[in-house]
């Protein structure tokens, strides 16, 4: 009989913004801002995300799509990949997300997709200090410690190292 092992994501769920700590529901509010510049003809999904970077700035990403589909890209990337461009030096504190269909005011429970995830992992492992990761959810904000959280059994630089 093979042992079962779980594996989970803990996150801190905060029932409003007045309970959540000012920095996480304020970069919340930039990638709620960050949706109004998607592009998004085909999906008329907007999707923003907001990075913190150690220095106090705020950096934005939204979802960019194209008429050849896979060329698109989501909101988390192309804010983490302007950042490495410009910061690669520059720590990254926290990623906030958020959504909503085009027309509509109101935002979106949304996580990062498998690749994103991934992508952010990177930079998180590169750094060696957590991002935390902020989202909209049903019952209010929650907040993880850190990607790797999200992507448990991760695949990284350790897994293509020689022995
Ligand atoms: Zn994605």
């Amino acid at each position: 009989m093979p042992q079962q092992i779980v594996l989970r994501a803990c996150a801190n769920l905060y029932k409003n913004t007045e309970q959540a700590p000012e920095e996480y529901t304020k970069l919340l509010t930039k990638a709620q801002q960050a949706c109004n510049s998607a592009y998004a003809p085909y999906s008329n999904f907007y999707v923003g995300a907001a990075l913190l970077l150690e220095n106090g700035e705020i950096i934005t990403g939204t979802n960019q799509e194209n008429a050849a589909y896979p060329s698109g890209l989501c909101a988390e990337r192309t804010a983490i990949y302007w950042v490495g461009a410009n910061y690669p030096n520059v720590l990254i504190k926290a990623i906030a997300v958020s959504a909503r269909h085009a027309g509509e005011n109101n935002f979106l429970g949304v996580s990062p997709c498998g690749s994103c995830r991934q992508a952010l992992l990177e930079y998180e492992n590169k750094q060696k200090k957590p991002i935390k990761m902020i989202l909209e959810h049903a019952e209010g904000i929650l907040v993880f410690d850190c990607i790797a959280d999200l992507l448990p059994l991760q695949f990284s630089d350790k897994n293509i190292e020689k022995p």
